[in-house]
């Protein structure tokens, strides 16, 4: 069962997470771990995926996946 606190708290550090990363360039991939960086990958005309996902037990987001350019080709 969850607990109702809990789950306001992750969704407050995942909107805090989401305001930090507005400035940051570089993100670590989810799918293989390496850094890739934004700018970068624009430069390049590479695809890249942020999304951010969400439950259905409460509003807010939930947390952010990032995927880097080899990664997105596969998903
Ligand atoms: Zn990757």
């Amino acid at each position: 069962m969850f607990c109702l606190p809990n789950i306001r708290r992750m969704s407050e550090q995942a909107e805090k997470a989401r305001k930090a990363n507005r400035r940051r360039r570089s993100f670590a991939c989810d799918g293989c771990g390496e850094r890739f960086n934004i700018d970068d990958c624009r430069r390049k005309n590479q695809l890249y995926f942020i999304e951010e996902w969400h439950d259905s037990l409460s509003a807010g987001i939930k947390g952010i996946l990032y995927f880097c350019p080899r990664c997105t080709q596969t998903i």
